[in-house]
């Protein structure tokens, strides 16, 4: 049995197909999120490399920002739910995930069951969220995928003090322009995204292992600066974004069972 998972993000579209509520047998991650093409294309994608049609899969779940109303799905879960689920699958230890998105940063506990036991979000602020580092790699002229190589490159990170991404756009300006070099600008700002989400992270008892979710984990400087300021080991996965798709699968494959 095939069971589809979708998160609709607000920058990203992710799909994964499980057989059996195990093995992934695909997954698709297309840069386009809610309100675009980019769930459909993301399906597409994931249909095709898993060789399979629609009608082949027995049961869709939506996750993500734009889950509601997804025609496709035969239900959608929170965000929040299928995260804690993905990640609990592939690593059953972890007890606290930091989620740092598009658009929002949250940060979950699981307890000893290894289900949600709190959380807490920032979905006001863009400083702390993928949009930060978005605005700054635009800024920077560089692709998001090219920011953690320049943060390794760095000896003196620079100190962002602005807490609004629309001033601390005008400080790493300023800080170009007065000869900071655009390594330590970089690992700077990978600085001040983990330090925004430290501080959320600390309303809550964090308890070891912390595993890093979301599109931000991908890059190696926010994660360093979140061991470094957390004072705690990061577990990450190169498919840390799809977390949230992989646990909408496995609540598929339990749901399809249970109507069975
Ligand atoms: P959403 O579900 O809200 O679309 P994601 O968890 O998919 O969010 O994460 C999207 C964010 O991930 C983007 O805003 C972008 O800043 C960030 N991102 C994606 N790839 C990278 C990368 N290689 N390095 C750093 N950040 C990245």
């Amino acid at each position: 049995m095939y069971t589809l998972g979708i998160d609709i993000g607000s920058t990203t579209s992710k799909c994964v197909i499980l057989k059996d509520g195990a093995k992934e047998v695909a997954k698709s991650l297309i840069v386009a999120g809610t309100g675009t093409d980019g769930p459909n294309r993301a399906l597409n994608e994931v249909l095709k490399k898993a060789n399979l049609k629609l009608e082949d899969v027995s049961y869709i779940v939506s996750t993500g920002y734009g889950r509601k109303g997804y025609r496709l799905a035969n239900t959608e879960i929170s965000e929040l739910s299928c995260h804690a689920k993905g990640v609990m699958h592939l690593f059953p230890k972890v007890r606290t995930i930091i989620d740092i998105g598009g658009q929002d940063a949250k940060v979950l506990s699981i307890n000893e069951r290894g289900r949600l036991a709190e959380f807490v979000m920032n979905d006001k602020c863009a400083a702390g969220t993928g949009r930060f580092l978005d605005v700054m790699a635009n800024v920077l002229k560089l692709d998001i995928s090219d920011l953690e190589k320049e943060a390794r490159k760095a000896t003196n990170p620079v100190q962002i003090s602005s807490t609004c991404t629309v001033f601390a756009e005008s400080e790493v300006i300023s800080q170009l322009s007065n000869g900071s070099s655009r390594e330590n600008v970089v690992a700077g700002i990978c600085k001040s995204v983990a330090n925004r989400v430290a501080t959320l992270a600390k309303r809550l008892d964090i308890k070891d292992e912390v595993f890093m979710s979301g599109g931000v984990a991908k890059n190696e400087g926010v994660r360093n600066a979140m061991e470094e300021v957390l004072n705690t080991k990061i577990v990450y996965s190169k498919d840390s974004q799809l977390m949230g798709a992989l646990g909408a699968a496995l609540f598929a494959y339990e749901k399809s069972i249970k109507e069975e």
